[in-house]
């Protein structure tokens, strides 16, 4: 399949890529891994591309106090094999060596992913587990939100016209908390089935902390704040977390298609969130 012609470019600074997004019928193009199979399909016809792949002020992960900022072009590898993510917020880092195959991490990018929305992709478990911000920049001005207002529906974000992802902000993990991202990959493209991120403090024999991001479930990614709060407070034993596990996808409208059905996602999701909760608590210090 050919794509519809388009204007293509590829401007160096920021300002410039938002310049041009400004005016008419743009899309950015950032790795192109969504992009560019939906644009042969003739899904998206845009009628002028615009390419963040020379803008270095967009690549960049850095500590910022207590946070730690990540550029929008920053790849999924770059993302996995941050020596800083490592060490200072390892569930992000894991949650990314889970996409794809490594021609999809090298090139594909974390602003692409969260502005794509797919309801499979695996940043938002751990996006919303982290309690991340996202800072959107457009010609005339810019805005932070946390992630959990973002991601709106199947496929649609909080971003308006003409808008980007410029950055997300994660938080610097406390070095006593254990995380994990656990994910049912589609065996074929290794997109979520379900997958659940979690992280887990423990304090005076309890868990004095929980968070829980859900993605691949339902139409949209979800914190489940039911297993957060029937775990804290908990010694978190085996039968608390499997207590917890059980309610994370109570009232949720869960998706059925050919990979899997309503009912076995949902039943997926209790296993995967209680080897979530178990793998974080194992991984405390
Ligand atoms: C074979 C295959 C397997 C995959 N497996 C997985 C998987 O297991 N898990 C997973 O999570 N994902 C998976 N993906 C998706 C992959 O992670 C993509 O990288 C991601 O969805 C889109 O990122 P991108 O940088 O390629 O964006 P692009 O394809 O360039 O863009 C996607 C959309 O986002 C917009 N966009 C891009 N950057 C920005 C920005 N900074 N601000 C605003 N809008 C922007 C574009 O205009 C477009 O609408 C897979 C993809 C493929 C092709």
């Amino acid at each position: 399949m050919i794509a519809q012609n388009f204007e293509y470019s590829a401007p160096t600074n920021l300002k410039e890529a938002l310049k041009l997004l400004d005016a008419g019928e743009a899309k950015a193009l950032a790795g192109g891994m969504s992009l560019i199979p939906l644009m042969k399909l003739r899904l998206a016809t845009p009628e002028q591309v615009v390419d963040l792949g020379r803008i270095p002020d967009l690549n960049y992960i850095r500590q910022d106090k207590d946070v730690i900022r990540i550029g929008a072009t920053t790849t999924h590898y770059e993302v996995e094999s941050s020596a800083l993510l490592r060490a200072s917020c390892p569930l992000l880092a894991e949650a990314a060596s889970n996409i794809g195959d490594i021609q999809v991490r090298n090139r594909g990018t974390i602003g692409g992913s969260v502005a794509h929305a797919d309801p499979a992709a695996d940043y938002p478990a751990s996006l919303l587990a982290l309690e991340a911000r996202v800072i959107l920049a457009s010609a005339k001005s810019e805005r932070e939100m946390p992630i959990a207002a973002f991601f709106v529906d199947t496929f649609t974000t909080a971003l308006e016209p003409g808008e980007l992802v410029r950055e997300l902000i994660v938080p610097v993990q406390d070095k006593s908390e254990g995380s994990s991202y656990q994910k049912v990959a589609q065996p074929a493209s290794g997109f979520a089935i379900v997958g659940i991120a979690a992280r887990i403090r423990k304090s005076g024999g309890k868990v004095s902390f929980a968070r829980v991001g859900v993605t691949g479930l339902a139409g949209k990614p979800y914190r489940a704040a039911n297993v957060e709060k029937a775990v804290e407070g908990t010694a978190g034993s085996a039968s608390d977390f499997q207590k917890a596990a059980a309610v994370v996808a109570e009232g949720v409208e869960a998706n059925s298609d050919l990979h899997a059905s309503a009912n076995y996602r949902k039943h997926l999701a209790s296993v995967y969130t209680l080897r979530a909760l178990t793998i974080a608590s194992s991984r405390t210090a």
